[in-house]
């Protein structure tokens, strides 16, 4: 149900517009908010979220504070039961960039274990990662990455025109302050060096059928975007969209089982899948709303 009562005192995290409506009331208790990838059906509870009527972002309101330094103590094994899904995506997420930008310096901005990384310098990138949680990246760098545990603001502070490509893999709608990390990506791409993310559409078709069950609605995310208030974004942060196409999620049986337990009939359904996945281990999906987003760096912004 949508409630369209003025919010008042609220500013868009994007434009900057005062013109806000409430999307949903908060259903999430502070205290069960959880920042692994074992779901319930609590997962899709949220702060309250609200809408901008001038770019149509939606975001948590208020926006909650310091929820990032919570992902330094992220110890998530669920995670690393996936990581055959994550490297077939790696590799037909990177078949497309590779026609954009097929050498070059990448950062992967919340690199987790590596998985993505490890498969783009296979295919000649030069890598490194960027990662919060301690236990996380010590995974990463048993592999071999150079992870930062820095957040983005202290890497620009170091370093400036350093990468062609920078890759946040559902990693925007984690941020307090997207418009901010954004001057930092600026800062520290290269000239025409792109800017590469996934991240769902708040009015892609899937959203509008599922309501609040859509899968995006999480307690730790705080900002949702739509295809129009991400080319606000990167308009007024010095890039110039180039893309949109679909994300290529490869799921096992287990992958897509674990991501339908919160819902109550996520049961059902894999019973009814079950015997595909039999005859075909890895699905490959590519979903309308799951948005792969390509920007390039037009000018530098202060
Ligand atoms: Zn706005």
């Amino acid at each position: 149900m949508l409630l369209f009562s003025i919010m008042k005192g609220n500013i868009c995290p994007i434009c900057g517009s005062k013109n806000i409506k409430q999307w949903y009331p908060a259903n999430l208790d502070p205290k069960k908010l959880r920042f692994t990838y074992e779901f319930t059906q609590e997962t899709g509870n949220t702060f309250c979220v609200v809408r901008c009527l001038n770019c149509t972002h939606v975001f948590c309101s208020p926006i909650p504070k310091n929820i990032y330094k919570n992902y330094k103590d992220v110890i998530d094994k669920e995670y690393l039961r996936h990581a055959q899904s994550r490297i077939l995506s790696a590799k037909a997420v990177l078949r497309i960039l590779s026609k954009l930008k097929s050498t070059g310096r990448l950062l992967d901005v919340g690199c987790a274990t590596g998985d993505f990384l490890i498969v783009a310098k296979e295919l000649g990138y030069t890598i490194e990662g960027l990662e919060l949680s301690r236990w996380s990246s010590e995974i990463a760098k048993k592999k071999g990455i150079i992870v930062c545990k820095k957040s983005l603001k202290l890497l620009a502070k170091q370093f400036s025109k350093k990468y062609d490509v920078i890759t946040l893999w559902g990693v925007i709608e984690h941020l307090e302050n997207p418009k901010e990390e954004m001057r930092y990506l600026n800062h520290l791409l290269k000239p025409g060096g792109l800017l590469v993310l996934w991240t769902g559409d708040v009015d892609g078709i899937i959203s509008k059928i599922l309501g609040r069950r859509w899968w995006y609605w999480q307690g730790q995310h705080i900002q949702y975007f739509t295809h129009k208030s991400l080319n606000c974004l990167a308009k007024l942060s010095g890039f110039k969209h180039i893309a949109t196409k679909r994300y290529i999620f490869a799921t096992t049986y287990d992958q897509l089982n674990n991501s339908l337990k919160r819902f109550w009939f996520g049961k059902y359904i894999m019973m009814i899948l079950k015997f595909g996945f039999i005859i075909k281990p890895i699905w490959y999906l590519s979903l309308p709303g799951e948005m792969l987003w390509i920007a390039r760096k037009i000018r530098r912004i202060n």
